[in-house]
């Protein structure tokens, strides 16, 4: 008897507990389920909860619920970001050995006033501390050095990207003044932990990307393959966030929201779906799911009815 293959997918939902999950959540939860299920592969959930001061609390809990309730199913135990602060203490240690990453004494108001505007609207760092601290001053944040040229890789769905490191974004915080751990480093961390080897997510997170490859790179991390979704906006062309207001899904109402996260990801939902229970809706998104549809646009604005 031939022993089943390895599964060679494996995608996962990473959501920060800062507020009860919206639509914009709920289309990268979908999105990321349906690609890897589609694909034979497993689904993890991670909980990014690194944040601390953001954490809102029962927020956890609250997202789990709702996603086993609209009918997620995930494989194995939820990670959470919070119980892993001494593997990124050991990555930011190697790095440092490495000579990889460094020290920084600066302050905000130190690096505002000697730099420029970053690809995410923060500051590109202007390399102050890069060749040790200045006299008399201690690191306050540890940052990871970028090497000029670019990172680039293919998105499956927003196609070539590429960033100068070292123009846009600069020298990176690993390890932040407040004494808390950085996004992006966890991200990088966890994703290799977990042996992830797609990641289906919003396209708010696509500057993002190159620092995480070249942050794989400096770890001797595999680089997963990507696809960033098409990110929901409201009227004004915000993204759809705990910050613009966006409404909590209603639990009640899963089936519809199911069918409207479809529509948005391009699916061609027939008319009288929204209506059905919801384990029809799911059927029929299992049965029909098809990636070529979903449109290949950074930002698309949800209007619902
Ligand atoms: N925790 C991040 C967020 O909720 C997502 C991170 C990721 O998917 O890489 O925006």
């Amino acid at each position: 008897m031939q022993s089943p293959s390895p599964i060679s997918y494996r995608g996962r939902f990473a959501p920060s507990p800062t507020g009860a999950l919206h639509f914009g959540s709920l289309v990268a939860a979908l999105g990321s389920y349906l690609d890897a299920r589609s694909q034979g592969g497993e689904w993890l959930v991670r909980m990014e909860d690194v944040d601390t001061p953001r954490n809102v609390a029962g927020a956890a809990d609250d997202i789990l619920r709702t996603l086993a309730h609209f009918g997620f199913e995930w494989d194995g135990p939820v990670l959470y970001q919070s119980a892993r602060v001494a593997a990124y203490a050991e990555a930011l240690d190697g790095l440092v050995r490495a000579g990889l990453a460094y020290g920084c004494a600066c302050s905000r108001k130190e690096i505002a006033a000697a730099s420029r505007t970053a690809v995410d609207g923060g500051l590109v760092y202007p390399g102050t501390c890069r060749a040790g601290l200045p006299g008399g001053k201690v690191a306050r944040a540890w940052r990871l050095r970028v090497a000029e040229g670019e990172v680039a890789f293919l998105d499956r769905l927003q196609g070539p990207v590429a960033q100068e490191l070292a123009r846009d974004v600069g020298d990176f915080v690993l390890y932040r003044a407040d004494g808390l751990f950085a996004y992006q480093l966890a991200v990088a961390v966890d994703d290799n932990f977990q042996q992830i080897s797609q990641i289906v997510r919003g396209a708010d997170l696509l500057a993002s990307t190159p620092r995480q490859i070249w942050l794989q790179r400096c770890l001797n991390f595999p680089t997963p393959t990507y696809a960033h979704l098409p990110v929901a906006t409201n009227a004004a062309g915000e993204k759809l966030s705990k910050q613009t207001l966006a409404r909590p899904l209603c639990r009640e109402r899963a089936a519809a929201e199911l069918v409207a996260a479809l529509t948005f990801l391009g699916q061609p939902v027939p008319a009288d779906l929204a209506a059905a229970p919801l384990a029809e809706v799911w059927a029929w998104a299992r049965g029909n799911w098809s990636f070529a549809a979903i449109p290949r646009r950074p930002a698309m604005a949800f209007l619902p009815g």
